[in-house]
């Protein structure tokens, strides 16, 4: 199993440790549960703008297909390694059984650095980095959808590379694509939408007012972006800080959100929005709020400054944000801190997703209103599930979504067997 390797892979393993020992699930099993099915490794070469031939290294990690097809991102990020790409596969499954889809979790990728390519060159990556995976998925198999790095353009090419495969449109293929090409309404919105309404179901539960509450989200892409608007516009709540990879701001006051938007749909970036109100990226976390969006990367809730957090709630936008050391260290404070876990925080992505494969398997399509409708229905049944579990048994709420999602796949790999 020595091919999984690496920090991220190391915490999901950690992670699935603490779980396996917490439902005494025997050692004989922990294996065939942890370690993925299938892991696809493709070169990609790519003519580049300047004449240049560049092989690109692409990944698929399908986790397991014990209750139906694979399911997940595709990140396109320079340091990208199998380890990592397995790591977000397990999680996934975790995530899908917690929100009972019918789905293994996968995760996919191409190690690249999006903004150095050109459009043509990023083109030629997603083209033929789905050309070389079309052995391995299907819609019956593993369904790809976007992650860091990706959005509806590139899930456009990879519908339209399948199709010219298969000669024929088929949508179903992928998640996240434009609603032109059989995507579904609210799909783009749908985690940070999800983040938003659970932030809002915690803040009932503590008796936390949500108007006038003070939120820093860290990350300004697709889940961050949408989870600051939709805090700010239908929570009523004041955005304190932002960040990306360029810049970090942070306001007691407030920031002005709609000229951050404006800046960012101009820019592509957070950096040159202002001279003023600049903070050191690494102390915007621990600035004191009500709630604390970690919305771009692993690990950056560490043993180090979980205990200097000073949020109310901490909702994981982002995929394991919160290191195992980190968890420790806030289950010390679980009065303190209410913890939204990752494989419930940010599942509004898969789970409008799902929505969007059983549209397209249809060919009926349904209004944005009944999509957020069922998304809102789906999430306040994990989040009441995974509240009561962890106030019953007084454990964390990450131990008590994780051991609800790995029960469901253990319960299915033993209804099914052990073939041959
Ligand atoms: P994205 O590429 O749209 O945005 C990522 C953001 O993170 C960008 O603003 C980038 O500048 C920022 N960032 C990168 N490094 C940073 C750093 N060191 N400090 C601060 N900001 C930094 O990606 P996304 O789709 O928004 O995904 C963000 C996270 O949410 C990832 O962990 C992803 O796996 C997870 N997620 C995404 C979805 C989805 O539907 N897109 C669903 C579930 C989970």
């Amino acid at each position: 199993m020595s091919i999984y390797t690496g920090p991220v892979f190391e915490m999901a393993r950690t992670q699935f440790g603490i779980i396996a020992d917490h439902l005494d699930i025997p050692q004989n099993e922990r294996a065939r549960l942890l370690y993925p099915k299938r892991a696809i490794t493709v070169s990609i070469p790519v003519n580049m703008d300047d004449g240049r031939t560049e092989v690109f290294q692409g990944y698929r990690v399908q986790h397991h297909l014990t209750l139906g097809p694979t399911k997940g991102g595709t990140r396109f990020s320079a340091g990208l390694d199998v380890g990592e790409v397995a790591a977000l596969a397990i999680w996934m499954s975790w995530k899908c059984a917690l929100a009972g889809l019918p789905y293994g979790g996968a995760k996919g990728g191409v190690a690249c650095d999006p903004p150095a390519l050109s459009r043509r060159e990023l083109e030629a990556v997603s083209r033929r980095y789905m050309q070389e995976m079309i052995p391995f998925v299907g819609p019956q198999i593993d369904v790809m959808a976007p992650d860091m790095g990706t959005n509806e353009q590139v899930m456009a090419w990879f519908m339209d590379t399948y199709s010219m495969h298969e000669g024929h449109a088929v949508s179903e293929i992928v998640t996240g694509k434009p609603v032109a090409l059989g995507g579904t309404l609210g799909r783009r919105e749908a985690t940070g939408r999800g983040v938003a309404y659970l932030v809002g179901r915690a803040c009932e539960t503590i008796g936390l007012p949500a108007v006038g509450a003070r939120a820093i989200v860290q990350g300004f892409g697709n889940v961050g972006s949408v989870s600051a608007y939709t805090l700010a516009r239908c929570h009523g709540m004041v955005i304190t800080g932002v960040s990306d990879h360029t810049a970090a701001y942070h306001d007691p006051a407030g920031l002005p959100l709609d000229a951050i938007e404006r800046h960012v749909a101009e820019h592509g970036v957070l950096a040159g929005f202002s001279n003023q109100a600049t903070i050191d990226p690494g102390d915007m976390l621990e600035q004191p709020c009500d709630v604390l969006v970690p919305a771009a990367m692993e690990r950056v809730v560490t043993a180090a400054n979980a205990p200097r957090l000073r949020c109310r709630i901490l909702a994981e936008g982002a995929n394991g944000p919160t290191t195992p050391d980190a968890d420790e260290a806030l289950d010390q404070r679980r009065g303190e801190v209410f913890v939204i876990p990752d494989i419930l925080c940010n599942s509004g992505g898969v789970i409008v997703s799902y929505f969007e494969w059983v549209q397209d398997l249809q060919r009926l399509f349904w209004t944005e209103a009944e999509v957020n409708e069922r998304l809102e229905r789906v999430l306040g049944g994990a989040f009441v599930q995974i509240h009561t579990r962890a106030t019953a048994r007084n454990v964390s709420h990450r131990t008590a979504a994780m051991a609800i999602g790995v029960e469901k796949i253990r319960a299915g790999k033993r209804l099914r067997g052990l073939f041959p």
